[in-house]
């Protein structure tokens, strides 16, 4: 008999934690950003719908075993849920265990992978999705990755038919909205094409979800990188803008700019001060602005763009208005994750305090000290 997997693939946006992960296309159609090793290994590969509508058989099969098994107040006969394990190959645990997950979640969302997904032409998404809402029709919310300059390329017309079709909701990386980081980093997109499919993204009534990278373009391009962002998510007013600060990842090309001295990494402050930047021309826009990854030296930082605005721009500058010496503790310890908010720095032990003060002591180079932090900071990525 054969067995009854699915695919699933390694990324998935933190928003979509509680997702089921379908796996349309692997890979990247680019793979060619300078910051990025993230499918490097792996040639892109779209998958035929049909595989995919197999993919989707089994998990609404794992949905029909899993359900006896919980009850109409939200309880799980755990036991009945171990003998019907039992009864699995190991292989098609895992797979039980990913549908389990989801339905533990709510099962109510659902996210298309890899991370250009919308290469794939329109007629096949749309096949792909109206198969999906058919065998799992109480799903919420369907999201998706894609480049930017695929998504430029797709009219405001087909974003119409995905949205019909149940694509609630789009994520992509533009990093940045300047010309000139954007060729430094090589994202193969400019900032026109980002306008040009945000627009029509939005156009659609499909949500639109903007990354935007801190420090990506160095010191050099720090103040180009935050005002042109700036200027794309005010020409767009994307739903969501989340931040995703710059990690230089030694395997990268980017690095290899580092090691010759071409980039200069930022140094804390001006990749927070560059979210300060967006934060502050965008004030009229009407999206979420979030920090939801840990890379980020302010984690809470969450609200709208409009009515948030103030109190987003004053919790950046209680970390501002703190002593420099206290910044780079903060810095530190953070990257440590020994404190989340500026707030737990009174709650770091006396032990703890004199370890960190002795490394800023140690390390006074600027260049040393931004190493530091983003070689603490790859461990995350
Ligand atoms: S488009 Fe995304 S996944 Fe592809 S290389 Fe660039 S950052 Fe990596």
């Amino acid at each position: 008999m054969t067995e009854q997997t699915f695919r699933v693939g390694p990324i998935r946006p933190p928003s979509e934690a509680g997702s089921l992960l379908i796996q349309v296309t692997r890979g990247c159609t680019w793979n060619k950003c300078r910051f990025c090793g993230l499918y490097k290994d792996n040639t892109f590969r779209a998958y035929s719908v049909e595989s995919i509508k197999n993919d989707i058989d089994v998990i609404a099969d794992y949905v029909e075993r899993i359900k006896p098994y919980i009850d109409n107040q939200g309880r799980w006969d755990r036991l009945g849920l171990k003998g019907e394990i039992n009864k699995l190959s190991p292989t098609e645990r895992e797979s039980f265990y990913v549908v389990l997950n989801w339905l533990m979640h709510g099962g109510e969302n659902v996210f298309l992978q890899d991370g250009n997904s919308l290469a794939l032409k329109t007629d096949r998404v749309v096949e792909v999705l109206q198969y999906l809402r058919k065998r799992l029709p109480w799903i919420k919310r369907i999201t998706s990755y894609a480049r930017a300059e695929t998504l430029s390329r797709i009219s405001a017309e087909d974003y119409k038919r995905l949205k019909e079709a149940g694509l609630d909701r789009i994520h992509s990386g533009f990093e940045s909205g300047s010309d000139e980081v954007l060729e430094l980093i090589n994202k193969g997109v400019t900032s026109e094409q980002e306008i040009i499919a945000g627009k029509n993204i939005k156009e659609s009534g499909i949500e639109f979800s903007v990354y935007f990278m801190p420090g990506v373009g160095g010191k050099d391009l720090s103040y180009k990188n935050a005002i042109e962002t700036a200027r794309v998510v005010k020409e767009i007013d994307p739903d969501y803008v989340r931040i995703r600060t710059a990690v230089i990842k030694t395997d990268t090309e980017l690095w290899e700019y580092v090691e010759s001295g071409i980039f200069k990494l930022c140094s804390e402050n001006e990749k927070l001060n560059e979210i300060r930047i967006l934060i502050e021309k965008t004030k009229g826009c009407s999206g979420i602005l979030t920090s939801d990854h840990v890379v980020n030296l302010l984690q809470g930082l969450n609200g709208r763009l409009k009515e948030d605005n103030e109190r987003m721009l004053n919790a950046i500058d209680e970390y501002f208005n703190l002593p420099e010496s206290e910044q780079k503790i903060f810095q530190l310890a953070r990257r440590k994750l020994m404190v989340t908010f500026v707030k737990d720095l009174k709650m770091l032990s006396e032990f703890q305090r004199e370890k960190l003060e002795e490394i800023t002591r140690r390390i006074t180079d600027e260049d040393k000290w931004n190493r530091m932090l983003n070689e603490l900071l790859m461990q995350y990525i």
